[in-house]
């Protein structure tokens, strides 16, 4: 497949102090591609979402938006900051705005849209996760899978060119999980780029393009949904996979 890279991380490392997190970090997304990222507890996972964003920094390495290096600061960070989208496993939402404001809030202030006109697209893209009716609600009064998918059309609302998904279903119930992967699954078929960190290996077996396993800090394995289920090469995906499935 003959995919235009989106996201690449070319040789990135990290540590928090002594400890090396993220160890000569290689992955190219391309564009249209669903990357799930899977992996035990600690092992880079959150971190590597995060340095895509530039919630943290690197120290070495680069990372790409589009082709375009993430600077370590200034105008530029904020413009390429805006073309990804990040979606936490704590929705994020701001408890005393509505879930309309919520939506509006960073179209106003970041890509410097009218009221009006945001208010707009936050309506059309709350109907798109099936939340037109919630408009005028606090986030409080809403279920944990209704505030994801508010979360969701906050980080659509930017018009962003990728998506970050960490853990996003890790803290709703059960019954919940459903509706907010149902939303990233139609996302996927309408072609965005979604680099997603989580669990739901049914979500992984079904929507990824790839599947990135992770441990230590490094990447393992990259590949097909169907190759690293039916087979993992690696000890420690097959360990891994025997504690899941
Ligand atoms: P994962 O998301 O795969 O569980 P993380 O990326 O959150 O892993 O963390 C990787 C390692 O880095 C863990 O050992 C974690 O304790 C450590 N870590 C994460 N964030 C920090 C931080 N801000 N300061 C120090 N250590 C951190
Ligand atoms: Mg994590």
């Amino acid at each position: 497949m003959a995919v235009e890279p989106l996201i690449e991380l070319r040789d990135v490392n990290k540590h928090f102090g002594a400890l090396h997190v993220l160890r000569d970090i290689n992955l190219t997304v391309g564009r249209g591609e669903v990357v799930v990222v899977i992996g035990p507890s600690g092992s880079g996972k959150s971190t590597l979402c995060r340095a895509i964003n530039r919630l943290e920094t690197v120290e070495s390495g680069t990372i790409l938006i589009d082709g375009e290096a993430l600077p370590a600061e200034g105008k530029e960070l904020a413009r390429l900051r805006a073309e990804v989208g990040m979606v936490f496993q704590s929705f994020n939402l701001f408890a005393h705005k509505t879930v309309l404001a919520n939506v509006s809030l960073a179209q106003v202030k970041v890509r410097g849209r009218k009221r009006g006109e945001a208010d707009r697209r936050s309506r059309e893209l709350l109907e798109r996760v099936g939340l037109a009716d919630q408009a005028e609600k606090f986030p409080a009064q809403l279920s944990g899978g209704q505030q994801q998918r508010v979360a969701i059309a906050r980080a659509l609302a930017m018009s962003p060119k990728a998506l970050l998904f960490d853990e996003p279903t890790s803290a709703l119930d059960p019954e919940m999980i459903n509706e907010v992967l149902e939303v990233m699954r139609q996302l996927a078929r309408e072609g965005m780029t979604m680099v997603v960190v989580t669990h739901e290996m049914g979500f992984a077996r079904s929507a990824a393009n790839r599947v990135v396993f992770m441990a230590d800090g490094r990447i393992i394995e990259d590949r097909t949904p169907e190759q690293f289920f039916t087979a993992p090469e690696s000890d420690r995906a097959k360990d891994f996979l025997s504690k899941i499935l």
